[in-house]
């Protein structure tokens, strides 16, 4: 059997491998002897590999009468009516006449592989007065399903591997593993995500086998790059963008290369990392605002929207006053900045399940063994938030209350930015130590409710502030006429809180184009 977790039996699973066996609802299961000695076994944890598989290995079902399977793909050839709950602000303004946060129900027409028409239905309205004529065929999700947008993730990096291999990143990785780890966020129901780059530019690679993979592959996520992240050579950042920028000659240079490669934005490394030693302390800054506005600019002529790694508040207010579209991580960020972000329409990608994978937490629910003092033996082997260096601390003991301390700030200012009104998106920093590529998502959602944000929020924030930031609002995002289905149903328990993994019931993907 593969799928397993195994430990030394006399080692706890951290905080993240209890996440993520509770997540696939599975229990610890039993103890073994081996030639390495008494080991204990998991049961799920690698299942995580091939949940999109076994997810979207049912087609078969696909015709299954109106019952939805898990995973529905939409032909261009077909006229489908999807008949579903959803919320009124899930929906783009103008398709619904009420505001106000009940789920309504509603009939999705599907024609040419986009959505047509939206119908909101009368309570108890039967088939007969839904489908407009006997070409139609009517899938109708049931009364304890909602109809969402699909999740974006706003940052990750598919080069890295966060769970096993952080340390011996050498090589870009195979095509079959950038396949497994696509397939598992499909899994998770992100449909889109934002590259943060690496020193391979992975992401060039992963964007090419996402649009060749054959239609057995399912739905794949639509992968916007940045390739190598722009920083200034002998600081942090080798492992994100490899060389480095001496100073900005040949910016123009470097900025044309991704744009020509399949950059769709620019990631810039602006802050160092975290100090896990000291509250409040980051490495050095590593452009000047004018050379900061510089890049900006110049990433504006290539029209490449600008990703920062910003941490202190001195970073993302420097950031924030060159006129990036986004801040990454944003530790430290203080109050005054925030209404600045949210004046001008800066985003901000919290990024908070690396720190979860850190153990700063606690535990999120009942899980097996679940509790932050198991993380600490994570630790071990992690450096620390917003990316870990080689030259980054590990988390020894002493440190956690720092850890603490940054976290509970965190979770403060993000329940600012809130109330502020600043767009606030998901990103889950995948591939940083310890998130996986199938939990991390979830996890990130669970961390935000933590922050004072309501599930329906939560919504919104993954469909459709993920959609506007990578760009694809035209097609992605809120659910509107024009737009191809790219869908979850979820349980609607989500509404209620129930943040996990199994309250994703089902996919809604068009078919891919032919290939000419
Ligand atoms: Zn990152």
């Amino acid at each position: 059997m593969e799928s397993l977790l195994e430990k030394p039996a006399g080692e706890k699973i951290t905080f993240v491998e209890a996440w993520e066996l509770q997540q696939e609802g599975l229990e610890p299961a039993y103890e073994k002897e081996g030639h390495q000695g008494r080991r204990r076994c998991y049961n799920a944890l690698r299942v995580r590999d091939c949940a999109a598989s076994r997810l979207l290995c049912s087609k078969e079902g696909k015709r299954r009468g109106n019952k939805l399977p898990d995973s529905y793909e939409v032909a261009a050839t077909e006229k489908v009516i999807v008949t579903a709950r959803t919320l009124p602000s899930l929906l783009e303004g103008g398709v619904c006449p009420y505001a106000g946060e009940q789920p309504l129900r509603a009939a999705f027409h599907l024609e040419k592989g986009m959505l047509s028409a939206v119908r909101l239905l009368p309570p108890g309205a039967g088939e007969g007065e839904i489908l407009p004529g006997p070409e139609w065929r009517c899938l109708s999700l049931p009364p304890d399903q909602l109809l969402a947008p699909a999740f974006v993730d706003c940052h990750l990096h598919i080069g890295l591997d966060g769970v096993e291999g952080f340390r011996s990143f050498t090589a870009p990785p195979s095509p079959q593993l950038l396949l497994t780890r696509l397939r598992a966020l499909a899994a998770a129901g992100v449909l889109a995500v934002r590259d943060g780059g690496d020193c391979y530019g992975t992401a060039f690679a992963a964007q090419r086998l996402s649009a060749d993979a054959n239609r057995e592959a399912g739905p794949l996520p639509r992968i916007v790059a940045t390739g190598p992240a722009i920083y200034r050579r002998g600081h942090y950042g080798a492992r994100l963008g490899g060389e480095g920028l001496d100073g900005l000659e040949g910016l123009e240079q470097e900025i044309r290369q991704r744009k020509d490669a399949g950059a769709q934005q620019l990631k810039v490394i602006l802050s160092g990392l975290v100090s896990l030693q000291q509250t409040g302390k980051v490495g050095p800054l590593q452009f000047s605002l004018p050379e900061l506005q510089k890049i900006v600019h110049l990433a504006a002529a290539f029209e490449l929207p600008v990703m920062v790694h910003a941490s202190s508040d001195a970073a993302v207010r420097l950031a924030v006053q060159a006129g990036v579209h986004s801040v990454e991580h944003g530790y430290f960020v203080e109050e005054e900045t925030l209404r600045i972000m949210a004046a001008k329409g800066v985003a901000w990608v919290p990024t908070l399940a690396p720190l979860a994978a850190l153990g700063a937490l606690g535990p999120l629910g009942k899980g097996p063994d679940a509790a932050g003092s198991e993380a600490q033996a994570a630790a071990g082997d992690s450096a620390i938030a917003g990316h870990a260096d080689p030259a980054g601390s590990a988390v020894e003991p002493q440190n956690t209350s720092v850890l603490r301390r940054i976290v509970e700030q965190h979770l403060f200012m993000l329940g600012r930015a809130r109330a502020l009104g600043v767009t606030v998106c998901v990103g889950t920093d995948g591939g940083a130590p310890g998130v996986s590529w199938s939990g991390g998502y979830w996890l990130e959602l669970a961390l935000l409710a933590r922050a004072g944000f309501a599930p329906r929020e939560l919504l919104t924030l993954a469909g459709v502030n993920g959609a506007s930031l990578l760009g694809l609002a035209r097609e992605r995002g809120r659910i509107a006429p024009g737009k191809p289905p790219y869908w979850l149903c979820l349980d609607m328990d989500f509404l209620a809180g129930r943040m996990e993994r199994r309250t994703l019931k089902g996919i809604i993907f068009p078919s891919p184009e032919p290939h000419a």
